[in-house]
């Protein structure tokens, strides 16, 4: 079993609120139950998306909290190349693809397909291109969510366990559709980045929060396209507002008080059902692993996370 590493990897679009508190948390606690080590990695590759001076206010409020890195801080808009070449070998491999078709396209084609527009989320791609580009020129690429198979397109469904959550499942080919790993402005997606970096620092344990559970499948069929270890999951339970809406840096969440950590340490802990009184951080925090270690630390999922042929 390779030592336990886990992270946590906020993007700078803003400083830390009361949700990505206790992911932030959570992860440093499980490190520490595990006797492994905690990273944070700034997850700046949304550049337009990313507020200046964002990534200091977030090391600075992770560490009024007593939560330290184990190792430098990584910062995702110093690693393209690494990105690159994995979506070389992706490429080369056949399992990404150039293309070519505006948001217009896709509505266009969907439409054409008979298809409905959904409401919410993403847009599943119709997969035009995925046979060529037909003399456009190519704009984003493209990862390939279904088999190639003598008969035509097999769906690839991925099962896989959260330590939380317990067994998922989702038919990537038809909830998600083929992905973008490289945006026709040039930026590197989120699902590659992760995935590429991950693996490139020895993560074995990811925890993180709810919201980012449906993307779990997408990155887990990289790893495997990769050659890359699949890590535990561990999904944390999201803070709501008072309308249930999640706290989100893009709805307006504020900043988590840093000058008063232990209040903030305890909200952030009990959303974890961990439950605390105020202390003097040090023995906040120490009081907080015991409690984490008794509710949390049993249960692996990564044995149970495979790939399975929808029908089968
Ligand atoms: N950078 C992502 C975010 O802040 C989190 C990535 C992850 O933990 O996998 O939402």
């Amino acid at each position: 079993m390779p030592r336990y590493v886990g992270r946590f990897a906020p993007s700078p679009t803003g400083p830390l609120h009361a949700g990505s508190l206790v992911a932030a948390l959570a992860s440093w606690l499980d490190a520490r139950v595990h006797g492994g080590r905690w990273l944070v990695r700034i997850e700046d590759v949304d550049r337009p998306r990313c507020v200046p001076g964002a990534d200091a206010v977030i090391l600075h409020q992770l560490a009024a909290c007593g939560l330290h890195p184990d190792e430098p801080v990584v910062w995702q808009s110093t690693r393209e190349a690494h990105y690159q070449a994995a979506l070389d070998r992706l490429l080369a491999a056949g399992w990404a693809y150039p293309c070519a078709c505006s948001r217009k396209d896709v509505l266009q084609a969907l439409a054409d397909a008979g298809i409905e527009r959904p409401r919410h989320g993403e847009l599943v791609y119709p997969g035009t291109c995925r046979g060529g580009l037909q003399g456009r020129a190519g704009r984003a690429v493209r990862a390939l969510t279904a088999r190639r198979t003598p008969e035509g397109w097999e769906d690839i469904a991925i099962d896989w366990t959260d330590r939380r959550l317990g067994a998922q499942s989702q038919n990537l080919t038809r909830e998600v559709g083929d992905f973008v790993l490289k945006r026709a402005d040039g930026l590197w997606a989120y699902q590659l980045a992760v995935v590429v970096d991950d693996a490139a620092q020895g993560v074995t344990d990811v925890v993180r929060g709810e919201d980012l559970a449906d993307n779990t499948p997408r990155q887990i069929h990289l790893q495997r396209l990769l050659g890359l270890p699949t890590p535990r999951y561990l999904h944390t339970p999201l803070v709501r507002d008072e309308q249930g809406e999640k706290l989100s840096k893009q709805t307006g969440a504020s900043a988590f008080d840093a000058t008063r950590p232990v209040e903030a340490l305890c909200a952030a802990a009990a959303v974890l059902d961990l439950h605390l009184r105020p202390a003097p951080l040090p023995d906040l925090l120490g009081r907080a692993v015991t409690e984490w270690q008794a509710r949390w630390a049993t249960g692996s999922g990564a044995a149970a996370n495979h790939e399975r042929r929808p029908g089968a």
